[in-house]
């Protein structure tokens, strides 16, 4: 079957045209579809929606016939001849969000849904194409309102308005409004991390064991095996999906200090490149020759400064009993697996802890999607309503008004409330045809 969906304005003048009158709205109806010269194309259901009570908000017509590119290439036609024109990749979507129907938040969710790449994120898209991440930012939104209503007055009554900026009313306010937006920026962070899924970095001294770990997540012998050290000198990706989480995994040169192989020392390059751009780093310990983790306490400086971080000591089937009981020299809270990734004991201990890290497992059922746009909007909130806390302690209300109206708008831009032509045009472009 193929559904050809046309929406707009002129919508029942082409019905008329192409079927001979309007059908009943909502009702399937059977209809024959002529081309110019009255010969048969192509026979089919016909679907009606008038405005508004549409997808697109306008009026809508789907029509269901037979699958096959001939048939519905003549359709499409004919219906261009009769006055329509082809619609743009995700141009039903945004006519959708122009019209109200559903936010920009809510736009960008169908187009994650249908890239999903695993269960998890494709139910996180859904959460958010029914409200529930425009929903939070509302609740933050409505909060802010009020605040800002609250502080707008204090400047428009200048002899109160120093009691009113300094008063607790007003810091519990603002802490209210703080919650709010931490807390659907977490949940947009875990979100994004879903809808784009985890970079995994493995890292650690050469010969830890690292291309064996990576054979072992993804399955298959992706990466070469020696003992001889220096074996992995680029970077090598692989995707695989862990607790419903896509995720690439990459396993990269090992660090070790100086080298005179200008190949070693490009690999190593660009092995601290990929850690910059971690998501999380699994940090491969040969616990036999190392037990006390004395290379990740020497590497620990080079590693980027937030970035989580696994010490994975390896070789458990070779390192002596007890040894690990000694305590390495890795901070005592630092997250510890000991695996052998050549036998694979330890080895599910280590994707749970990837599924967690990856927000699923912890969150499961609350996750909505997100995208690093929305995240980026976030934060600049969250900064402008830090800026504007800093203004209020310096009763400066003029200031902390100017940055609390940013931190609206940022808020709004998640939503699409004030969008430029080019953002647009950026999001929309992305989807598929038809959609
Ligand atoms: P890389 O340089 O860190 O990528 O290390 P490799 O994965 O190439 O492994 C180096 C050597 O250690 C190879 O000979 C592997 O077979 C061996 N090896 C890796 N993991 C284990 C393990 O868990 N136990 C044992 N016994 N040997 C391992």
């Amino acid at each position: 079957m193929a559904i050809v969906r046309v929406s707009g304005a002129d919508i029942p003048q082409l019905a008329v045209a192409l079927l001979g009158a309007v059908p009943a709205p909502r009702f399937a109806t059977f209809t024959r579809w002529r081309d110019a010269a009255g010969e048969l194309i192509d026979t089919g259901l016909v679907l009606y929606f008038p405005a508004p009570h549409s997808f697109t908000g306008e009026h809508v017509l789907e029509l269901h016939g037979h699958g096959g590119a001939v048939v519905v290439e003549s359709l499409i036609e004919r219906i261009v001849q009769l006055g329509a024109r082809r619609a743009r990749p995700g141009e039903f979507t945004e006519r959708a969000f122009l019209n109200d129907k559903i936010d920009l938040a809510q736009a960008e969710a169908i187009a994650d849904l249908i890239d999903a790449g695993s269960r998890a994120a494709a139910q996180a898209a859904m959460r958010s194409l029914q409200g529930e991440f425009s929903q939070q930012v509302n609740a933050a939104r409505g909060a802010l309102t009020s605040l800002r209503v609250y502080v707008e007055a204090a400047i428009d009554f200048p002899e109160e308005e120093i009691d009113f900026l300094g008063s607790q009313e007003l810091r519990e306010r603002l802490d209210f409004v703080q919650q709010k937006i931490d807390a659907v920026l977490e949940a947009a962070q875990r979100g994004a991390r879903l809808t784009r899924g985890l970079t995994v970095v493995i890292a650690g001294r050469p010969n830890a064991g690292k291309s064996t770990l990576l054979n072992r997540l993804v399955g298959h012998d992706a990466a070469i095996v020696t003992p001889v050290a220096g074996t992995t000198r680029d970077l090598l990706r692989e995707q695989v999906e862990i607790g419903g989480v896509p995720m690439e995994i990459i396993d990269t040169a090992g660090l070790r200090e100086a080298t005179d192989d200008a190949i070693e020392g490009e690999g190593m390059r660009r092995a601290r490149g990929a850690l910059a751009r971690a998501d999380h780093i699994l940090y491969v310990v040969d616990a036999a020759a190392d037990p006390g983790a004395i290379s990740l306490a020497e590497e620990q400086a080079t590693l980027p400064i937030g970035v989580a971080l696994t010490l994975v000591m390896n070789k458990s089937d070779l390192a002596e009993q007890g040894a690990d009981a000694a305590r390495p020299a890795a901070p005592a809270d630092m997250h510890r697996i000991a695996i052998s990734a050549a036998t694979g004991a330890g080895v599910d201990a280590l994707r749970t802890r990837l599924a967690a890290a990856a927000g699923h497992a912890g969150a499961a059922g609350g996750t909505f999607s997100a995208r690093t746009r929305h995240v980026d909007a976030l934060v600049r909130a969250q900064q402008q309503l830090s800026a504007a806390r800093a203004q209020l302690a310096a009763k400066q209300g003029e200031l902390a008004a100017f940055e609390l109206r940013g931190a609206q708008a940022s808020l709004g831009e998640v939503l699409g409330d004030v969008t430029s032509d080019e953002l647009l045009g950026r999001i929309f472009s992305s989807f598929c045809i038809g959609k």
